[in-house]
């Protein structure tokens, strides 16, 4: 029976003196997760390079989905411990290779032994160990180029990990470990992909979204509510700043050019967004852009906006194709959601003919019309604090 899982990680093994940190905020985010999604504090352990959750009678298939929505395990496998002694190594090894046969089969034996004291070296300790599972079970063959199973022992310094299996992780850094970050949550397939790949850099991420009720509906919020519960799915919550946007918007459509709207209303979403990141310590804002995909998103269009910011604004998505950002919203589940047909606030109020390519000064002429700072205080002072959770939890609000 599996006793443990082993847990594997890269990049941060590279971190040098910061690698403690990294590692554990990995091993906090994995309790949480496994707490969160299934109600059971896990034991961990730690050895150089390794992690290990310690199964208590429990299915390790139990803990997968879990682990695969971790930023920074590049790997795992179910896995048997046992003690040095060479018998007991063998007979695990004979149970795990059991297990794993489904009929006969071709196999290899891999050996890693970080523990040098151990007396077999590792080509030794393979011949060995294959020698016997070819005494004692019946269909194998041994073969180290073309096989169906490899048979993977670890001799480590208090103990030996064997298994067959391992699964890809997520990879990335632990969230957590790069600091804070807003991300401005329309209800498109991009932004949410931006939160993610900030995520997976490891920066703890809180939505800010900004909508128009009655203009939009209150499903559009809810589409976003359920955004970021689906975000918060790697991240264990995520906590959701509403912004009112309705007065700004038809401010501006009121006294500001039309074909200025989309420049205006991203360049005061940025002021807001700045606001909120700042209560929140957050160092940084991150969106959806893409170059060239719609009007707002031309070299000029970002240069203007970017002017009222003093908080690096970071576009993970800035460079992708839309087939791109496309296939990774599907793959973390955001990309259903994304599509369902409500309305985002700059939908509403779309000029007809957008500037491609807004000034700084032409943006600051037509802001002037309107009572930016007020406008701006009485927003942020009525953004409306939602937590979400990535498993069912009831939902906590908050005014601001
Ligand atoms: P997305 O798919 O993320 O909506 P998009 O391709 O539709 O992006 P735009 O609508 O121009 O592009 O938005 C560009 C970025 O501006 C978004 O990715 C998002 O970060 C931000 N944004 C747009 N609308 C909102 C909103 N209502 N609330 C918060 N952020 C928004
Ligand atoms: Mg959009």
């Amino acid at each position: 029976m599996y006793d443990h899982i082993v847990i594997r990680y890269a990049e941060i093994a590279l971190k040098g003196k910061n690698q403690k940190d990294f590692l554990n905020r990995l091993i906090h985010n994995i309790k949480e997760q496994i707490k969160t999604d299934l109600d059971i504090t896990p034991v961990i352990e730690r050895e150089m390079g390794r992690i290990y959750l310690k199964l208590d009678g429990q299915s390790p298939e139990l803990f997968f989905d879990s682990l695969n929505h971790v930023f920074g395990i590049s790997s795992y496998s179910p896995a048997r411990k046992t003690g040095l002694e060479l018998e007991d190594i063998k007979a695990a090894a004979l149970d795990e290779l059991r297990a794993a046969m489904n009929g006969p089969c071709r196999f290899r034996v891999s050996v890693k032994r970080p523990n040098k004291q151990f007396p077999i070296t590792s080509p030794d300790m393979q011949q060995l160990i294959a020698a016997h599972m070819l005494k004692n079970i019946s269909g194998l063959k041994a073969d180290l180029h073309q096989y169906d199973i490899d048979l993977l022992l670890e001799i480590r310094y208090d103990a030996a990990y064997i298994y067959t299996r391992s699964y890809p992780g997520l990879h990335g850094l632990p969230v957590g470990s790069s600091g804070r970050g807003v991300v401005l949550l329309s209800g498109g397939i991009d932004s949410p992909v931006a939160g993610w790949l900030a995520m997976k850099r490891g920066v703890t991420i809180e939505a800010v979204h900004f909508h128009s009720y009655p203009y939009t509906s209150e499903k559009a919020k809810e589409k976003v509510l359920e955004l970021a519960k689906r975000m918060a799915k790697y991240s264990n919550r995520v906590v959701v700043h509403m912004v009112p946007f309705t007065k700004i918007q038809e401010e501006i459509a009121h006294y500001c050019h039309d074909n200025m709207r989309i420049p205006i209303m991203r360049r005061i979403m940025v002021r807001i967004a700045e606001a909120i990141a700042r209560q929140r310590d957050c160092l940084a804002i991150f969106t959806g852009d893409n170059l060239g995909q719609v009007a707002s998103q031309t070299m000029e269009s970002i240069y203007a906006i970017n002017a009222v910011a003093s908080m690096p604004i970071l576009r993970p998505c800035i460079t992708m194709e839309k087939e791109e950002i496309i296939r990774l919203a599907q793959q973390i589940d955001t990309y259903e959601t994304s599509i369902l047909p409500y309305e985002d606030c700059c939908t509403v109020f779309v000029p007809k003919e957008p500037k491609t390519k807004p000034k700084v000064e032409a943006c600051e002429k037509e802001e002037a019309k309107l009572d930016l700072d007020a406008l701006i205080a009485d927003a942020v002072a009525n953004t409306e604090r939602i937590i979400m959770y990535g498993k069912e939890k009831p939902e906590r609000r908050s005014a601001q």
